[in-house]
């Protein structure tokens, strides 16, 4: 027999008892997901700079304010919410803080709540984030809003959306039962 992945784990055992699974954790990617790195002008150049100024100045790609008020409704529900973002592929110790500094800094700017920020190396699998966070025994499952199909096809932790063909809002406000 094939070894399960986790999201098929959460689903049979939600089958064996009856249940759905749940979503238990949600997360989101940064650039190309929320906020619109690749639209900042020379942002790739200023990037191999060392300059992270284009992750301040990226535009948000949803209504922050209701993307805020979802998030808040869901926590109060007890769903943990994570950002899990690469950093810049152009990498040192002190680019690297700078960057996960910037990313912070846009997050709060529009008020987006969240548990944990994993700024993690530029392609890791971001699966590693949350796998001990989740118990698929009880069914639940951990969604990602991602833009990259490698990483949606990589996540197993759960549902991953691509925001290119979802509406983000809507999906959590099914979640929060809205
Ligand atoms: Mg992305």
């Amino acid at each position: 027999m094939e070894i399960m992945n986790h999201f098929e784990k959460a689903k049979m055992m939600a089958e064996l008892t009856a249940t759905t699974p749940t979503v238990k954790v949600i997360c989101f990617d940064m650039d190309g997901t929320l906020a619109d790195l690749y639209a900042v002008p020379n942002w790739l150049e200023q990037l191999r700079a060392y300059n992270a100024s284009p992750y301040i100045n990226a535009l948000p790609m949803c209504d922050m304010e209701l993307l805020a008020e979802l998030l808040h409704k869901a926590m109060a529900q007890g769903i943990e919410v994570r950002i899990i973002t690469w950093l810049s592929k152009e990498t040192n110790r002190e680019y690297d803080e700078m960057v996960r500094m910037a990313k912070r800094v846009w997050l709060d700017y529009f008020n987006i709540p969240y548990d944990h920020f994993h700024g993690i190396a530029y392609g890791t699998t971001k699966a590693n984030c949350v796998r001990n966070a989740i118990d698929w025994q009880n069914g639940e499952t951990a969604i990602l809003f991602d833009d990259n199909a490698k990483v949606r096809n990589g996540w197993h932790m759960g549902q991953a959306y691509d925001p290119a063909e979802c509406d983000i809002c809507e999906i959590l406000r099914e979640i929060v039962g809205e």
